[in-house]
């Protein structure tokens, strides 16, 4: 048995409806990656 060390390959960006920023990534083995990163974090001004 040999270990199989994912490649992550991005495939794609989206922005979904919450303005969060989607990153697909995938490897030769069929192996998928979702990574979503908040943006709603920015600088707050009262
Ligand atoms: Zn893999």
């Amino acid at each position: 048995m040999s270990k199989h060390v994912h490649v992550r390959v991005r495939q794609g960006m989206a922005v979904s409806e919450n303005g969060d920023l989607i990153e697909e990534y995938r490897c030769g083995c069929g192996a998928t990656w979702t990574m979503v990163h908040r943006i709603d974090e920015g600088p707050v001004e009262p």
